[in-house]
């Protein structure tokens, strides 16, 4: 899943373009991956926990 507000390290605003309105340099994503993926596999252990019990 993408998110969709981006910001700017330079202007140190938040922007839904992938360039910065402002300063024209690439934004970047502003939560980190690592969150996001450790989110997804306690969501499968959580799910397989259900299951087996089941
Ligand atoms: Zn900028």
């Amino acid at each position: 899943m993408k998110h969709l507000l981006r910001k700017c390290r330079f202007c140190k605003i938040y922007t839904l373009y992938e360039k910065c309105t402002n300063c024209h340099n690439p934004t970047v994503d502003p939560h980190p991956p690592k969150f996001s993926l450790g989110d997804k596999y306690i969501r499968y252990r959580i799910e397989g926990k259900y299951l087996n019990n089941e």
